[in-house]
């Protein structure tokens, strides 16, 4: 069975303006899938559905066979990392390392163990020598993996980045990309929401496309971005960095 499932979801924030209409689509164990389609498409409120902030008015979101939809933000947290689009600590003069042990202190972990934890997060994420700094003194791109490895510490089997490379330059981009790609060949599966056809075609192994809270296309980017049609209706972006 696919690691994580919507079936038939719909959902309104509003109970006249229905955003999601039956939704079906599936994310499969290991791959890095994107999700694309223009602004207002649903992109992010799929997302805030698989972390259980709303919840669907009808069907069901499964993760590993199992119907999580009345499942806790807390309890969905344990298995869904979500890493919102502008981290939210930019300024925050806490230590890296505070930081990141943070969600597990917020466990009540014995401190050995989260010591343990934070340290091997710390090197995967290329952060072990900036761990006695304060997260302000961070380049864009460092504090984006910083949010990611806050995130990491919790052992997620998948992580959903809403837009990961917005506003990033050339450098950052493929900072936290090659980063990506490589906890996923670790083992994590890998959801972003992006606008990004260079990211789809060198990271994603499938994109969803959606329109109006439909999917519009679920297919191997390469054969997505040559649909004219589709690429129009989910205004997909060139890279500015790379033109
Ligand atoms: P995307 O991430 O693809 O840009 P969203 O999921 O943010 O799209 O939004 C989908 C639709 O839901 C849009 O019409 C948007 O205006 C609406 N919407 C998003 N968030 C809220 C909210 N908190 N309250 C009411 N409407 C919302
Ligand atoms: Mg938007
Ligand atoms: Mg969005």
């Amino acid at each position: 069975s696919p690691l994580l499932e919507l079936r038939e979801v719909s959902f309104g924030y509003d109970r006249d303006k229905e955003v999601l209409h039956r939704l079906s689509m599936t994310v499969n164990r290991g791959e890095m899938l994107a999700i694309a389609g223009r602004n207002g498409a649903g992109k992010s409120t799929v997302s805030k559905l698989i972390c259980g902030f709303y919840r669907p008015s009808s069907g069901t979101i499964l993760l590993n066979g199992r119907d999580i939809s009345r499942d806790t933000i807390k309890e969905r947290a344990e298995k869904i990392g979500f890493v919102t689009q502008n981290p939210n600590h930019m300024i925050s003069k806490t230590l890296i390392y505070d930081e990141i042990a943070l969600g597990l202190k917020l466990r009540g972990i014995p401190e050995d163990i989260i010591r343990g934890r934070v340290y091997e997060v710390l090197k995967v994420c290329g952060l072990h020598e900036l761990r006695e700094w304060p997260v302000s003194a961070l380049s864009y791109g460092q504090k984006k993996r910083v949010t990611i490895a806050s995130i990491l510490v919790l052992e997620p089997e998948v992580i959903i980045l809403d837009e990961p490379t917005a506003g990033q330059d050339y450098r950052h981009y493929n900072e936290i990309m090659e980063f990506l790609r490589g906890l996923n060949s670790r083992g994590i599966t890998v959801i972003m929401i992006t606008h990004d056809m260079h990211l789809m075609l060198e990271y994603a192994q499938r994109t969803i496309v959606l329109a109006d809270g439909k999917k519009l296309a679920d297919d191997r980017p390469e054969r997505i971005l040559t649909d004219r049609a589709v690429v129009e209706r989910a205004n997909l972006k060139e890279t500015s960095l790379f033109t």
